[in-house]
């Protein structure tokens, strides 16, 4: 039973003079185990156990990041099953007082299991339904791959209107296309002037009303300040060809600026066609969040009565919205069916730290990752403390 460099010989002479366990066969097992982590450390004092020693650690932390990433971060499981219940989408919240009774509310950004949003293309159906809205759109970052399967659905609900759509997504700006199935071009991670504009040209050639998502929130993200990233003006994407601007994302980020600028502009003169200003939702997973924006579609009565996708590109183009915000808080409904204590929750430190190396300038992700590494040294002396005394 000996493997020499692997578990330490045992020997009489090893056990503690005068034990009362001397001769027992116990004592000799639980001995025999012990031993074998401190073997492992001594095996790994020579140069090749380092060497083994510091390569597992690194394939440990690989590991732990890519499970983390895939469990926590990214669930692409197709779009055919959620881990939120469908029962928890049977609700109906009411309208809040202060929105017109017969208000035509649209929201202009959602997010389905195709990209990081945690409902299936139906969920997100009866989700927007349950929240009073009568027109969506579904846009999940740089995907379109569950505008089909949405709207494969309209005719099971009948009562709202789905519109398919794509949200381009790139660290220094993010633009809902609105109305169109799918955008077969490559995305760049670093989006110049040029690629923004282009991008542009190409969802408008397919049809696309263009939204400006979330300012503010791109803004103050890490990756975006870690960079020095620069949005372009609100008045430059204008001349490029943006339609509009989404000026209350999710329930928390609101984008007064953005108001302010469109009116100076429009009081100016130098708004040359009209640019309209709308909510998002962003809703990725119902059990985190409630609505606190609404987009009014000024529609005529006609227009109403026959609502369609091209109704509501005509009058987004034409800027005929009306923006409700509520900030107060409201419980979301579909809290109750939030997540236990699972390992999502365990690998979410992983996760964050994850994030926080990836949004860091190189210098700084250099750092963190040989931090990381050396933390190997520290590690091993921790375990060889924790067995010395044994
Ligand atoms: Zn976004
Ligand atoms: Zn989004």
């Amino acid at each position: 039973m000996n493997h020499p460099g692997i578990i330490s010989t045992i020997t009489i002479s090893s056990f503690p003079h005068g034990s009362k366990f001397q001769d027992s066969t116990i004592f000799l097992q639980v001995h025999r185990v012990v031993n074998i982590p401190r073997g492992i450390f001594q095996s790994m004092l020579s140069p090749l156990g380092w060497f083994v020693g510091f390569l597992t650690w690194f394939l440990v932390l690989f590991f732990i990041g890519l499970f983390s990433d895939l469990l926590v971060v990214r669930d692409h499981s197709g779009g055919e099953n959620g881990s939120i219940p469908d029962e928890a989408f049977d609700y109906l919240r009411e309208r809040p007082s202060f929105i017109p009774e017969d208000a035509f509310l649209l929201d202009t950004h959602s997010h389905t299991l195709a990209s990081d949003g945690r409902m299936t293309p139906e969920q997100n159906i009866k989700w927007h339904i349950a929240n009073g809205f009568n027109a969506f759109v579904v846009s999940d970052h740089n995907t379109g791959k569950n505008n089909e399967p949405s709207m494969i659905l309209q005719e099971k609900y009948p009562s709202i209107l789905i519109i398919p759509g794509y949200e381009w997504t790139t660290p220094r700006i993010h633009m809902n296309f609105i109305g169109i199935l799918d955008f077969p071009y490559p995305v760049p991670r670093k989006a110049s002037d040029k690629d923004i504009k282009q991008a542009i040209d190409r969802a408008q050639d397919l049809g696309a009303i263009i939204q400006c998502d979330h300012v503010s929130w791109t803004v103050s993200q890490d990756v975006y300040q870690s960079r020095n990233l620069v949005h372009p003006t609100r008045q430059e994407l204008i001349e490029w060809g943006v339609d509009g601007f989404e000026i209350n994302n999710s329930m928390q980020w609101y984008d007064g600026r953005t108001v302010h600028v469109m009116d100076f502009l429009e009081q100016n003169g130098l708004l040359e066609k009209p640019v309209f200003l709308s909510t998002g939702t962003d809703i990725h997973d119902p059990r985190n969040s409630f609505v606190t924006g609404w987009t009014e579609l000024l529609l005529t009565p006609g227009e109403r009565e026959n609502a369609s996708i091209d109704i509501v590109k005509q009058a987004l183009r034409e800027g005929r919205t009306k923006v409700w915000l509520d900030h107060d808080y409201h419980p979301s409904h579909e809290a109750q069916y939030r997540e236990g204590t699972g390992g999502r929750v365990l690998l979410k430190p992983f996760r964050r730290l994850g994030n926080k190396i990836y949004s860091s300038p190189p210098r700084e992700t250099a750092a963190w990752v040989t931090c990381l590494i050396l933390l190997y040294f520290p590690a091993m002396a921790l375990f060889h403390l924790l067995f010395v005394f044994f």
